[in-house]
């Protein structure tokens, strides 16, 4: 319960596991260093999910909001994407709106410090402001992939800036971005003409962001800048990049569909490995590839000869939390001529502990920003196939901008070829020439992030990383704000 000197932070991410996660390893990381009491607001069945999922110590309060998927011509009992097709998503979010209301009321009654809002929850910052309430948005998203995001989104119709060139044209006002490339756009900005639901949707939301008092990203400033910069300038206000915010293992279990068993499997079979030997391969909670796709995929590391381990979904045209047939949507013979040097994980895999073995040696990603971020952290060289959103932008961040990944495909629907994906596979986990460079930036990367978010008192050391230094000043920054509110009474 909370304590009467103790400030409150009010938390309230999108109802999607990609929003929710970092939003909760946030609130954990609140919770551990800071004397704040924390709120986490959402609808009835993620509170309820939480619940499961908050470590038994924890006093993070879980508020729920009142809301019926069937009244917004959802599916029944829908409140998460990660049970929505993706058409629904956009229905999802404009439901969401209707949960002002609600939302007003907590923060009346509760007077919290600040509310730290979704990305996607740009309508949040008006009614925090007239409360008198610090509003932030959280982005669990880079600041590089989220620049080239907006800046697609506040510049529609790009299809006019392409017209006769080659397919690439700059962001007018991400001109650091560069070059984007036609096939980078996601689904949702490629068909955007201004009229559709998702444009409708976004001039609203980023109109919001507009009201708000700062950005909060999951990202760190040593290689994140030029993003950060981006909006900065775009909106005029502060930026706290204060990651990377990591749930730890005991939450990360409980959130996922994560075994105690494969756990041990896992470890086990990594144990039995050479360091640096192994391909881990996942495109993360919600993408999955197209059947020929797969099987090329399947082909390539049959033929590369190397260690891997495979997070295998069923591809495009099937549930993706189902069963996987392996003998329907893979080579066939596949999983006996890899058998010892390949391990096939159905669903659900401890991505950070496979990240943090020493066995691995590269990540075959979709490049979402938490997967990149995990890599990151552990040092570990990626090979990309962005898929949606503003992966194919995390993708050039990591290829151009940090030299630690090479794109090998680009899309859901792309041609890959089998040899293509093997001479890439060779190429990043050789020990020799752009291999070894990229395994040495990855590491400097890695060193980099361990400086960041050191924490040590900084009146007896001086060790405070630019991350913890950071989620210091938005706080103080809060604080402020809340002085010169009452000041002014
Ligand atoms: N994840 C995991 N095991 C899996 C797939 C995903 O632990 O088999 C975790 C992964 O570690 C990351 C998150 O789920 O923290 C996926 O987030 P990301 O931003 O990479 O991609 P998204 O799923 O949102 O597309």
């Amino acid at each position: 319960s909370r304590r009467r000197s103790e400030k409150e932070v009010v938390m309230f991410p999108f109802m999607a596991q990609g929003h929710i996660i970092p939003f909760l390893a946030l609130a954990l990381q609140i919770e551990s260093k800071k004397s704040f009491s924390i709120t986490f607001v959402n609808t009835p069945l993620n509170i309820r999910k939480l619940r499961s999922t908050l470590p038994h110590n924890s006093s993070i309060r879980l508020l729920e909001i009142p809301f019926s998927s069937s009244d917004h011509g959802l599916p029944p009992n829908s409140e998460n994407t990660d049970v929505l097709p993706y058409p629904y998503v956009i229905r999802l979010l404009e439901a969401s709106t209707s949960l002002k209301p609600a939302f007003q009321k907590i923060l009346q009654d509760r007077k919290p410090l600040c509310v730290i809002a979704d990305l996607f929850f740009g309508w949040t910052a008006s009614v925090a402001k007239e409360l008198g309430i610090f509003h932030v948005v959280f982005s669990g998203c880079s600041g590089f992939g989220l620049a080239c995001y907006c800046s697609l989104w506040l510049n529609l119709p790009h299809r006019k800036i392409n017209d006769g060139s080659d397919g690439y044209f700059s962001l007018p006002d991400f001109e650091e971005a560069n070059k984007i490339h036609m096939s980078q756009l996601p689904l949702n900005i490629s068909e955007a003409n201004g009229e559709d639901a998702w444009s409708k949707f976004q001039f609203q939301n980023l109109s919001h962001w507009f009201n708000s008092d700062g950005m909060l990203f999951n990202t760190v400033s040593g290689f994140d800048q030029l993003g950060l910069m981006y909006f900065r300038r775009k909106f005029n206000r502060p930026v706290w990049p204060i990651g990377p915010v990591l749930l730890p293992s005991e939450s990360r279990a409980s959130v996922g569909k994560q075994t105690e068993f494969t756990s041990m499997v896992c470890r086990e079979w990594l144990d039995s490995k050479p360091l640096n030997s192994v391909l881990y391969v996942s495109f993360g909670s919600m993408n999955t590839i197209s059947p020929s796709q797969m099987m090329e995929l399947a082909t390539a590391l049959d033929r590369c000869n190397k260690n891997f381990i495979w997070v295998v979904r069923p591809p495009i045209g099937f549930d993706i939390n189902s069963e996987f047939k392996a003998e329907e949507w893979l080579p066939e013979g596949f999983e006996e001529r890899v058998k010892g040097r390949g391990l096939l994980v159905q669903s659900w895999a401890p991505q950070v502990e496979i990240l943090s073995h020493n066995a691995v040696s590269a990540f075959l990603s979709h490049c979402g920003w938490n997967s990149a971020i995990e890599s990151l952290s552990n040092g570990v060289p990626m090979l990309a196939w962005p898929m949606a959103a503003e992966q194919f932008f995390n993708a050039v961040l990591l290829e151009r901008e940090v030299g630690v990944c090479v794109e090998v495909a680009r899309g859901k629907m792309c041609e890959v070829r089998h040899q293509d994906l093997v001479d890439k596979i060779e190429l990043v986990m050789s020990n020799r020439d752009k291999g070894s460079e990229m395994r040495k930036k990855a590491s400097e990367l890695k060193d980099m992030i361990e400086i960041a978010v050191k924490d040590d008192d900084e009146e007896i050391s001086g060790l405070k990383g630019s991350s913890s230094k950071a989620l210091d000043d938005f706080f103080c920054a809060a604080m402020a704000y809340e002085t010169e509110q009452y000041s002014m009474k």
